[in-house]
């Protein structure tokens, strides 16, 4: 039986059944460094990669085997890494087929925090990020050149909220021989951006596939469509012999495994090198989350959408922001991308210009939360001007959706009656400073 087919069965059953060892049915976690090698010429084949197997929990763990293989099928993929952190799936995602002289073409519309990292810190590993307004997807033909190693963007950008084109720009991709990369963290399961044509996934775990505000985590998954071997001079690193891997060439190397030089280099070297390393106790809360994961995001995206009814409906809001709702945004790719719902996160804008209005609303959050995250069972909300998106200039801002007034919602799966009433109530406050004090 296929157990990869329907999201709900792949998260219970793909990738691990039983222990092999006690015929456990919750995945353990093997908190352990180290595997016990059967004989020197055991050790000797699987530092060849002659055979699969387990080294050392930096670079594989079968706790996080199994989340990895549970997100591969979950996606329609072909493998998948395990990291640290959303940040260190989108470094190494990168890092594994650019370098210095390299660059990438990126849409604005970014998490902040992948904004810095691409215009300050990867500047500083001599790689260049051109960034591009995605509204248009020939703006990244535009930006291509030789050394031009990924396109990168997020399938449902937070703040902006306006779903990527993804078969669009996978096509120009496709054309020049550039993969395209989607952090696709706010739009699980109602999206799968392999169907569309994107190459490589990343998520932050920590958001909607953790789900519980418990653990940070990150994953890379391989589509296993890029033909790496076609455009060899693209990239050099898949197709040149790397001297870090006794002379091995990726592309060759990996060939009797099936499609997956790039997530297997990025595990053999990136991750060798860098040491970005899941614990196997997240990864373990990863698993937990994701089972339920299908079920979670109909609910969030339900709830949201009441939301943003009752924000579009309300006398003190100005603008809402949630995929489907905004005119200039083409409503058939909304439903072309984003099959099982429209997502959880809300963005709005208050009418009261007054700076300090969108302060008051989030001091006044009696059940929703103040924090900087995203994903959570429970309601979250923000105002990523002074916050999350702080570090940027305001022109930049602007350019990855945030304007002063701009107030962001994470709607959680509590009852809808106690979200509208706790948003309502902070509402009324932010246009009453004494009804704050009181
Ligand atoms: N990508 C997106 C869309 C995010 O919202 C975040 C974090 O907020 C990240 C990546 C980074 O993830 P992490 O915090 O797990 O490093």
């Amino acid at each position: 039986m296929d157990f990869t087919k329907n999201p709900e069965t792949a998260v219970l059953h793909s990738g691990y059944r039983a222990d092999p060892t006690t015929n456990a049915v919750a995945v353990p976690i093997y908190q352990t460094t180290s595997y016990q090698f059967e004989d020197t010429g055991h050790a000797r084949r699987l530092f060849a990669l002659e055979e699969i197997g387990n080294i050392y929990t930096r670079v594989m763990n079968p706790t996080n085997d199994a989340f990895e293989q549970r997100m591969a099928a979950l996606e329609g993929g072909v493998a998948a890494l395990a990291v640290s952190s959303g940040q260190a799936a989108t470094t190494l995602s990168i890092l594994n087929i650019a370098g210095t002289g390299d660059n990438i073409v990126s849409a604005t519309g970014l998490y902040g925090g992948t904004w810095n990292l691409f215009a300050n810190t990867l500047k500083t590993f001599g790689i260049e990020v051109r960034f591009v307004d995605a509204s248009d997807p020939e703006n990244f033909r535009r930006a291509t050149d030789e050394r031009t190693r990924a396109y990168y963007a997020e399938t449902l950008p937070n703040p902006m909220l306006k779903v990527f084109p993804i078969s669009e720009v996978a096509a120009i991709g496709e054309e020049l021989g550039v993969p395209l990369i989607l952090d696709n963290t706010a739009s699980p399961v109602i999206c799968r951006p392999f169907d569309h044509g994107a190459h490589i996934v990343v998520y932050s775990c920590t958001k909607y596939i953790g789900g519980h505000g418990n653990s940070i985590g990150g994953v890379i998954v391989d589509g296993g469509r890029f033909d790496w071997e076609k455009h060899a001079g693209r990239f050099p690193m898949l197709n040149q012999p790397d001297p870090s891997y006794h002379g091995a060439v990726w592309t060759e190397a990996t060939k009797p495994m099936g499609p997956v030089a790039y997530i297997m280099k990025a595990r053999c070297t990136l991750q060798r090198d860098l040491g970005m390393a899941l614990s196997p106790f997240n990864t373990f809360n990863f698993i937990q989350g994701l089972e339920t994961l299908p079920l979670r995001m109909r609910e969030h995206c339900a709830n949201a959408q009441a939301v943003a009814d009752y924000l579009a409906g309300h006398p003190l809001v100005a603008k809402v922001i949630y995929p489907g709702m905004s005119a200039s945004e083409p409503q058939e790719r909304v439903e072309r991308y984003l099959t099982g719902g429209r997502g959880g996160l809300v963005g709005f804008e208050l009418k009261n210009d007054d700076p300090e209005a969108g302060a008051r609303f989030i001091d006044a959050l009696q059940m929703i939360y103040h924090v900087a995250n995203i994903g959570d069972t429970r309601t979250l909300a923000i105002h990523p001007a002074s916050s999350t998106h702080q570090q940027l200039s305001a022109e930049d801002q602007l350019a990855t959706g945030v304007t002063p007034g701009y107030l962001r919602l994470s709607v959680g799966i509590e009852n809808i009656e106690d979200i509208l009433a706790d948003i309502g109530q902070a509402l009324d406050a932010s246009a009453d400073a004494k009804a704050v004090a009181a």
